[in-house]
């Protein structure tokens, strides 16, 4: 549970102020700790007990834990809310396939390829599948060592899957650098595994037969400094899952109850018996805070279901999606090719982009930030008015780019033209369509009245 400012201050030397912390008065600063505007050591006069257990007062009540590295690493945890409506949720689960040693080199390689090329760009984003769930079945070690030397080579992120230590030890050491994610970590080997974690940290992944299980298991590694867990209740079936999906997350959030403050790893893929069941199995998990999920297999039709479920998931639902305020050049426009504005809400963006892309008409595209709103609306709001818009273009820098000053704004707020061309004088404000679906009409005919 978070900590307040006023019982952080209660923890701090209270000298006078003697502001080395940067911050006026020690009130100051604990308000700022508070909400994470500043950490712990900007106070020099803390004692090593006050401020080993201030940081551990404000961690964040589920550990963020990152696997894999750079472009390719998945970071999970930190979420701060049980339900997405409160504020938001975070990171968004990591999707895995699981390859297994036993399966064929020609299927090791698809699934691999499949991780790195099924992706599908979804208004200004990519989406993706992310990390190769490695499991050891065959008995044979060096299978499996080579295995994950050719899945290490893909760069994507990994989870090693072994119940024979001595072999999840030899493939992490293969890809230590990496940072991949080990398990299982259960009660019947954690001693053994302790120190072999700890000669090269990793993220690991914690098994129980039971959410009671998970908690001397997660203690004794915090015992041991080895804090980036992932939890595994060891749910049997989706009803059991939920249950301990849910209970981990209100244990963590709402009673601050550490030894369960880790996100957790789900797998459909042993949970389900065909495809269909393993998808919506996934779905369930996406929405019940699983940060890793696991899947047997999937294709672009199972798979970009999900990850637009998670994209929805996982927005922040106080701000609407939005792209960058700027000009955007929609094929390669020049001099002469034809100006228009649109607001900056994402939906808005990409219908009046994908309508002038499809005239074929090299254009360039203004957008307006309007805070995230469609263009009437945010007329409506104020955001959208010519003063605004013609501010906008002014800065944009779009002046140097045409020969012809002219701009199409969005007829629904014809009501601007006045006000713009007060805004930018020498340009001419042509009135264009109410609707995007009228671009493909209005643009072909619209270019060729303007001057060469
Ligand atoms: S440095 Fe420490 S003692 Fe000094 S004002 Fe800041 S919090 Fe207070």
């Amino acid at each position: 549970m978070p900590i307040s400012g006023s019982e952080i201050v209660k923890m701090l030397p209270g000298r006078k102020p003697c502001k080395d912390c940067g911050f006026p008065t020690c009130f100051a600063f604990a308000m700022k700790l508070a909400t994470g505007g500043a950490t712990v050591d900007k106070c020099p006069y803390l004692s090593p007990e006050v401020k080993a257990k201030l940081e551990d007062l404000l961690a964040p009540a589920i550990k963020l834990v990152t696997i894999g590295t750079g472009d390719n690493k998945v970071q999970v945890g930190n979420e701060e809310v049980i339900y997405r409506h409160e504020k938001t949720y975070v990171h968004p689960p990591g999707i895995a396939i699981l390859i297994s040693d036993k399966e064929s080199d020609a299927k090791v390689d698809e699934k691999i390829k499949k991780v790195k090329e099924l992706q599908f760009p979804w208004v200004g984003l990519t989406l993706k599948a992310e990390l190769l769930a490695l499991h050891y079945e065959s008995g044979d070690k060096n299978k499996f060592l080579a295995l994950v030397n050719k899945a290490s080579a893909s760069n994507l992120g990994m989870i090693l899957i072994s119940q024979d230590l001595d072999t999840l030890f030899a493939a992490r050491d293969l890809c230590a650098d990496k940072k991949p994610l080990l398990y299982p970590i259960t009660k019947e080997n954690i001693d053994q595994a302790i120190p072999k974690i700890k000669e090269k940290p990793t993220p690991v992944g914690v098994r129980g037969a039971s959410i009671e299980e998970l908690i001397p298991l997660t203690m004794k590694l915090k015992e041991v400094g080895v804090d980036d867990a992932i939890l595994d209740p060891g749910s049997k079936n989706l009803i059991d899952a939920i249950r301990d999906q849910t209970f981990i997350r209100r244990a963590a959030l709402k009673q601050g109850f550490r030894p369960l403050g880790y996100p957790t790893i789900a797998f459909p893929c042993f949970m389900a018996k065909d495809g269909l069941k393993e998808a919506l199995t996934a779905s369930a998990f996406i929405n019940k805070f699983a940060a890793l999920i696991v899947l047997s297999d999937f294709d672009q039709y199972t798979l970009l279901p999900l990850l637009v479920q998670r994209l929805n998931i996982y927005t922040d639902p106080r701000f609407p999606m939005a792209v960058e305020e700027k000009y955007y050049e929609i094929g390669t426009p020049d001099e002469n090719a034809p100006v228009l504005i649109t607001s900056n809400w994402a939906l808005t963006y990409f219908i009046v982009s994908s309508a002038i892309e499809a005239t074929k008409v090299p254009s360039y595209l203004c957008v307006k930030d309007a805070e995230g709103l469609g263009v009437l609306t945010g007329w409506a709001a104020g955001k959208f008015t010519g003063d605004q818009v013609g501010a906008m273009v002014k800065k944009s820098g779009i002046e140097n780019k045409v020969k012809n000053k002219k701009i199409v704004i969005p007829g629904r707020v014809a009501r601007i033209k006045g006000e713009l061309e007060d805004a930018l004088p020498g340009w001419e404000v042509v009135i264009g369509p109410r609707e995007a679906a009228g671009i493909g009409a209005f643009l072909p005919d619209y270019v060729k009245t303007l001057k060469k």
